[in-house]
C-alpha cells in the first residue's frame, strides 16, 4: 500500500493519524514535524499554561507510544522542505527522501512579524508555540510593563493572565474595538469593559509606530506618545505555511486551496487546518484558525484518502477564556445580521444571536455553556426563530423555533 506523508505535527497532523487508522488506512504513515514537540494543544498556551496552571504534559494530544502503536513514524525536528509531484516524493531539511502515495499538509500557520521600527530589539514576544511560552516566561513577572500589540483572542486572553497575575498591563488595538474580525459590537463592549474592570489600559483605534530602547524594549510608540514597556507581547495575526505546496503547482489564495472533501487542484494531495482556504457552509470562502475546523478538515481528509469522501458541512465553533468568562462562539458572524441579545451582560451572562432572513447563523455566548449547545444545535438545522421569543430568557432556547 503506498504511503501515506502527513506535513505538519499539530492540531489537525495528529487527528489525521487518528481518522485514517480509524477508517482501516493499513499502509505506512508518516508525519514531519518542525517543532521539538509531539502534536500539542495551542490553545492553553495563552490560558492556564501561561498561567501556570496547566502542566506541560497535558498539552499533548496523545501520549508518545500512540503514534508507534498506531503504526505512524513521527519524525520531528525536521521540516518539509518540497513535494515532488511527478516523482512522488516529499523532500526533508535533513536531506532525506521520501516517496509517497498521498500526502496530507497540515502546515498550520506562522505569525506575522510587526513591519515597524525597532521590531528587532530584546523584550518583544510573539505567542504560538511552547518554545514561544517559553521565552515569554523568562520576562513575565508581577510588576513588569507589559505592552500588548493586537486586541485579539490571544492578545486579550494574555492581558488577561497578566493582569490576574500582577503585570501592568496596556493592550493597544488598531481598530476601533477588540476581537473585531471575529465578534459583534455588543460582545466586544463587553469584553473592553471586563479588561478596563481588572485594571488594563485599552487604548483603542490606535496602531503602533515603532519600539523604543538600547538592546532591550523600554518604550512603544503609538498614537504619538511613548509609552514604558520592561515587555511586549505582539498578537497582530498569522500567515499561512503554504509556501510549500505553492512551490509544488499546488492552488493557493489566502492559503492552499481545497474542495469540500479537503482534496488540493493534485487529487493525491489534500489540506487541512489553519493552513487551508475552503469554502464553509454558508457558501462564503476563508481560513478559519480553529481547533474545530483542523479536526473536522483532518477528518474528512482522511475519509477522502480511504476512498469514503463525505463533504464538509459543519458549523464552525471556537472558544477563548478571559478572567472568568467563557466565551464560545458557533457559526460565523457577518456585518448585516440582524442581531438579539438574550440575557443581560450585567450579570456576565448572556448571549448574543444572529439572524440571517430570520434563520439563525452564529451565537456568541459568555458564561453560558447550554445556551451556547443548544444555539449550535439550532444553527446546524437552519432553523428560522422567533425574534421576541428569542429575547426572553422565560422562554426555553429549545422552544424558540418559529
Ligand atoms: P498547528 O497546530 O499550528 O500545526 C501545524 C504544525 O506544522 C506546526 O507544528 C508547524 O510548526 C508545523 N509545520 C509547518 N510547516 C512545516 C513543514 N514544512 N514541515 C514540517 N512541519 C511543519 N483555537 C480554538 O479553537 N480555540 C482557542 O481557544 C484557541 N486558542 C489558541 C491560542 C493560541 C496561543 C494559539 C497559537 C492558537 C489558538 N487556537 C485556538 C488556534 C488553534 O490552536 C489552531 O487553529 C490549531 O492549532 C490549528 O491546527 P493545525 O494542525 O492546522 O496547525
Amino acid at each position: 500500500i503506498p504511503p501515506i506523508i502527513i506535513i505538519g505535527a499539530g492540531q489537525a497532523g495528529a487527528q489525521a493519524v487518528i481518522s485514517l487508522r480509524a477508517e482501516g488506512f493499513l499502509g505506512p504513515i508518516t508525519m514531519i514535524g518542525d517543532e521539538a514537540y509531539a502534536p500539542y494543544q495551542r490553545p492553553p498556551l495563552s490560558k492556564a499554561y501561561l498561567m501556570g496552571k496547566f502542566e506541560r504534559a497535558r498539552l499533548f494530544l496523545k501520549s508518545d507510544s500512540f503514534y508507534e502503536e498506531a503504526g505512524c513514524n513521527l519524525i520531528l525536528n525536521a521540516s518539509a522542505t518540497a513535494i515532488d509531484r511527478a516523482a512522488k516524493t516529499v523532500t526533508l531539511s535533513d536531506g532525506r527522501v521520501l516517496p509517497y502515495g498521498q500526502i496530507l499538509i497540515a502546515t498550520g500557520t506562522r505569525i506575522r512579524p510587526i513591519p515597524c521600527p525597532g521590531a528587532e530589539l530584546g523584550g518583544l514576544f510573539y505567542l504560538r508555540s511552547i518554545a514561544d511560552v517559553d521565552a515569554l516566561q523568562t520576562a513575565f513577572h508581577p510588576g513588569k510593563k507589559l505592552v500588548v500589540i493586537g486586541g485579539g483572542f490571544i492578545g486579550l486572553e494574555v492581558a488577561a493572565v497578566a493582569a490576574k497575575h500582577g503585570l501592568d498591563v496596556t493592550v493597544f488595538e488598531a481598530m476601533e474595538r477588540v476581537m473585531a474580525r471575529a465578534v459583534s459590537k455588543q460582545v466586544s463592549d463587553f469584553f473592553e469593559g471586563a479588561h478596563r474592570a481588572a485594571g488594563v489600559k485599552l487604548i483603542t483605534s490606535t496602531g503602533v509606530e515603532g519600539f523604543e530602547g538600547e538592546g532591550s524594549v523600554s518604550g512603544v510608540r503609538a498614537g504619538g506618545q511613548l509609552y514604558p514597556a520592561d515587555l511586549v507581547l505582539i498578537g497582530i495575526g498569522v500567515l499561512p505555511n503554504m509556501e510549500i505546496a505553492r512551490d509544488a503547482g499546488i492552488e493557493c489564495k489566502n492559503g492552499i486551496v481545497v474542495d469540500k472533501f479537503c482534496a488540493t487542484n493534485d487529487p493525491a494531495i489534500f489540506a487541512a487546518g489553519d493552513c487551508t482556504w475552503h469554502e464553509n457552509r454558508d457558501g462564503d470562502w476563508m481560513r478559519l484558525e480553529s481547533v474545530q475546523n483542523a479536526i473536522d478538515q483532518a477528518k474528512h481528509a482522511a475519509l477522502a484518502m480511504v476512498g469514503k469522501p463525505k463533504a464538509y458541512n459543519e458549523v464552525p465553533w471556537f472558544w477563548s477564556d478571559q478572567y472568568d468568562l467563557k466565551l464560545q462562539i458557533a457559526g460565523l458572524t457577518k456585518p448585516g445580521d440582524e442581531v438579539v441579545l438574550r440575557g443581560d451582560p450585567a450579570a456576565r451572562k448572556f448571549s448574543v444571536f444572529h439572524l440571517r432572513d430570520g434563520i439563525l447563523a452564529a451565537v456568541e455566548s459568555v458564561n453560558q455553556p447550554a445556551e451556547y449547545l443548544m444555539g449550535r444545535k439550532l444553527i446546524g438545522e437552519g432553523v428560522k426563530v422567533d425574534v421576541a421569543r428569542l429575547a426572553d430568557t422565560s422562554i426555553a432556547i429549545k422552544n424558540v423555533v418559529a
